[in-house]
């Protein structure tokens, strides 16, 4: 259903749960919530708005998630305007991130899984570019999966995706270089694409552990991704197919115009004949191992960020005062 940004009171309409927070984001944070007349259960996006552009930002979420209504994207129901914040109330899903899942101790992960995943990814992206829509922050974060032990994914988080215009150009401000593309790096035209480069990262990741432009700093990994060399002589690579190689090689190309598109990758062998694969694409992944120590890595530079800045704050508030801090 097609949703318009209201200014109803929003306690009347839902019950936030604010100590259940499913995660912390760049403008706000993402609580389980309840809709009282129906008790379902969603999720609250609390978006705050504290200038103009986060305003526009928001209602450029809301927008684009009300063209996109498709089984492998998260669907928008409601949409508040409260006087400090935007509140989207999303579908909820309780499987949590796909990549969490994966690295599991009761999981284990098949290239069978992984084109599974693979598979429905695709399906969302083909869906949201026929619709013109770019989602421009495809990373492992933003793929969760619908329950606990299923094989459904979607994908969540369109504050970045905007209707395709041909010569817009995406300046880097936040976000983790190693997952951008080479036009994103270069401050140069993105498109469809660059959406697809996105999804080569995610698979290489999945089917290795590793990821593949990453260096020791953000210049080093900006200058990766610029060189766009991918290699899959890396142990981890033993077990995965050709066709899978094949696949991540055709997504993770330098040059734009020469990535498979959605469409294209629906086509591939590697996402075709999944039933007949499914009798001998047994053999399990060796990526767990490498994916569980990139995801421990990654929630200690979390960890370590969230505390210094902490520790920072604390140290301005305690030794410094306001003037000092506004000069
Ligand atoms: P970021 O800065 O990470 O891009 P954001 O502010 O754009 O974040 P989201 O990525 O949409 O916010 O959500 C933040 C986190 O909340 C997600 O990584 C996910 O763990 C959780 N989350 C978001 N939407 C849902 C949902 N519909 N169901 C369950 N969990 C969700």
């Amino acid at each position: 259903r097609h949703v318009t940004l209201r200014s109803d009171d929003v306690t009347t309409l839902f019950d936030i749960n604010l100590d259940d927070m499913l995660g912390g984001g760049r403008f706000g944070d993402v609580h389980k919530c309840t809709e009282k007349a129906t008790g379902l259960q969603l999720v609250a996006k609390v978006i705050k708005i504290q200038d103009p552009k986060d305003k526009e930002m928001a209602l450029n979420e809301v927008d684009v998630m009300n063209q996109l209504h498709h089984q492998n994207l998260i669907q928008m129901f409601d949409a508040l305007e409260t006087s400090s914040s935007i509140i989207l109330f999303l579908e909820y899903v309780e499987g949590g991130e796909l990549f969490e899942r994966i690295i599991d101790e009761n999981y284990t992960l098949t290239e069978m899984d992984a084109m599974v995943f693979v598979r429905q990814i695709c399906e969302g992206i083909s869906y949201m570019h026929r619709m013109y829509v770019l989602h421009l922050d495809l990373k492992p974060e933003n793929i969760v999966c619908v329950s606990q032990t299923g094989h459904m994914v979607k994908i969540i988080d369109f504050g970045l995706a905007r209707r395709y215009k041909p010569r817009e150009k995406l300046r880097i401000s936040f976000g983790t270089p190693e997952f951008l593309a080479p036009e994103v790096v270069n401050f140069d035209c993105v498109s469809f694409p660059t959406d697809m480069w996105s999804l080569g990262v995610i698979t290489y990741m999945m089917l290795s552990g590793l990821s593949p432009f990453l260096g020791d700093n953000d210049t080093e990994t900006m200058n990766n991704v610029l060189s766009s060399e991918v290699d899959f002589n890396e142990e981890p690579f033993e077990n995965v197919s050709d066709e899978a190689k094949e696949f991540i090689s055709n997504l993770l190309i330098r040059d734009k115009s020469g990535r498979l598109s959605a469409g294209q990758c629906l086509r591939h062998p590697w996402l075709n004949d999944l039933a007949e694969k499914a009798k001998r694409c047994n053999r399990l992944l060796k990526s767990q191992i490498e994916l569980r120590k990139y995801m421990m890595r990654r929630r200690w530079k979390r960890n370590f960020i969230a505390v210094t800045a902490a520790n920072r704050f604390k140290k301005i508030s305690s030794s410094t005062s306001l003037a000092t801090l506004e000069m």
